[in-house]
C-alpha cells in the first residue's frame, strides 16, 4: 500500500549542544517521507520557494519517493530555527517563517486522491482540513501537529482531530492540547474527540500507544550519541505508518510492531543533523535495531518467580 503525505518542506537552522546546521533540509513531510520510504511507496505533496536548492531532495527521489506533488512557488521556502539545551526532548522555537506556506492551497493531484493511507504531517490545520476534503476516504488518516498550531489555531485543529482515525502527538503537546497532566487522561480525552488510536511520543523515553481500550508502551533506546532530535517525531511517524501500509493491517499487534519500527527510525534520525543519518541507512541496520528494542524490554517471569 502507498501513503500520501502532506506537510512542511523546510530549510532548518538548528543548534544543539553537540553542533549546528544552517539552512539544512527539514520539514515534517521530508523527515516523514525519508523514514517511511524504507517500508512503503510514498507520495509527497508540499510547497517550496524558488530559492529551494533542488538537489536537497534528490536523496528522497533516490529512495523512490514520488516528489511530483511538490510545488515550486515564487518566494521563499518555509524556514524554522530551533535550539535545544542538554534536555534534547524540548525544542525551543526561535523563529518560524511560513513564507510560501502563508498562501499555500494544497492541490492533491487526481491520481493521488485515492491512496489508502494519508498522513497529515505538521502543517497549518486549515491546510490539513483542505486536504481531507479533496481525498476519497482513505483506509487510515493519521495526524500530527505542534504547539505552534495548538496555541494559534486551536479551533481548526480540533476540527481536524475530529475527522481522523489516528493522532500522533508528543507528550508536551498532548498536555498542552488537553490541559491534562496525566498522559493517559490526555490520550483518552483526544480519543473522545474522534481518533480511536492515539500515539504519544515521549522523546528519549519511548512511546505510548492507545488502541481503543488497549495500551502498549515502547521503551526509548538508550543511545550514547544524540546530535539533533529535530525530525525524530516525523521519522517515528514515518516508520510507524510505513510499516502499517506495508503490512496493510491496522490490528493491535501490527500497531505494536509499528510503534517499535517508528522508534527504531527515530533513534537513527537523532544520530546526526537534518536527514543525514537516513541517507546511508541500510535495512540490515534497521533489523538489528529492532532486535535491540526487543531485547531491551523482554524479560522472563515464571510462575515460580511469583512471591
Ligand atoms: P519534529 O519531528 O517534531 O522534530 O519536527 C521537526 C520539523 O518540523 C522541522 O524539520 C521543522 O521544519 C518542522 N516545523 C517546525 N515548525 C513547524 C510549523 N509551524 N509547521 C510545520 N512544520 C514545522
Amino acid at each position: 500500500m502507498s501513503i500520501l503525505v502532506v506537510g512542511s518542506i523546510a530549510l532548518d537552522s538548528v543548534a544543539t549542544p553537540f553542533g549546528k546546521a544552517e539552512e539544512a533540509l527539514g520539514g515534517s513531510a521530508v523527515h516523514f517521507s525519508a523514514s517511511a520510504s524504507f517500508f512503503s511507496k510514498i507520495h509527497l505533496v508540499g510547497v517550496v520557494g524558488d530559492d529551494f536548492p533542488e538537489k536537497e531532495i534528490e536523496f528522497l527521489k533516490v529512495r523512490g519517493v514520488d516528489c511530483s506533488g511538490i510545488k515550486i512557488e515564487k518566494g521563499k521556502t518555509f524556514r524554522w530555527k530551533g535550539e535545544y539545551g542538554f534536555d534534547l526532548n524540548v525544542a525551543q522555537t526561535i523563529e518560524t517563517h511560513l513564507n510560501v506556506f502563508s498562501d499555500f492551497a494544497p492541490q492533491i493531484p487526481g491520481a493521488l486522491r485515492e491512496k489508502e493511507f494519508l498522513f497529515l504531517a505538521n502543517i497549518h490545520p486549515k491546510l490539513q482540513l483542505d486536504v481531507l476534503q479533496q481525498v476519497k476516504r482513505p483506509k487510515l488518516v493519521a495526524l500530527d501537529t505542534m504547539n505552534f498550531w495548538i496555541q494559534g489555531e486551536l479551533e481548526a485543529l480540533k476540527k481536524v482531530i475530529s475527522k481522523v482515525d489516528l493522532m500522533i502527538i508528543n507528550e508536551g503537546e498532548a498536555r498542552e492540547l488537553t490541559k491534562e497532566a496525566s498522559l493517559l487522561k490526555a490520550a483518552r480525552l483526544i480519543q473522545s474527540w474522534g481518533p480511536a488510536v492515539v500515539v504519544i511520543k515521549r522523546g528519549e523515553y519511548g512511546a505510548l500507544l492507545l488502541h481503543k481500550n488497549d495500551i502498549f508502551s515502547a521503551p526509548g533506546l538508550p543511545l550514547e550519541s544524540v546530535k539533533d532530535p529535530t525530525g525524530a517525531g516525523d521519522s517515528f511517524a514515518g516508520g510507524f505508518m510505513g510499516y502499517l501500509a506495508r503490512k496493510n493491517s491496522l490490528d493491535l499487534e501490527t500497531m505494536k510492531q509499528a510503534v517499535i519500527v517508528g522508534s527504531a527510525m527515530a533513534s537513527f534520525n537523532v544520530e546526526d543533523f537534518s536527514c543525514r543519518r537516513l541517507k546511508n541507512l541500510t535495512m540490515a541496520e534497521i533489523n538489528q535495531r529492532i532486535n535491540e528494542f526487543k531485547k531491551l524490554s523482554h524479560f522472563e517471569w515464571k510462575h515460580s518467580d511469583n512471591f
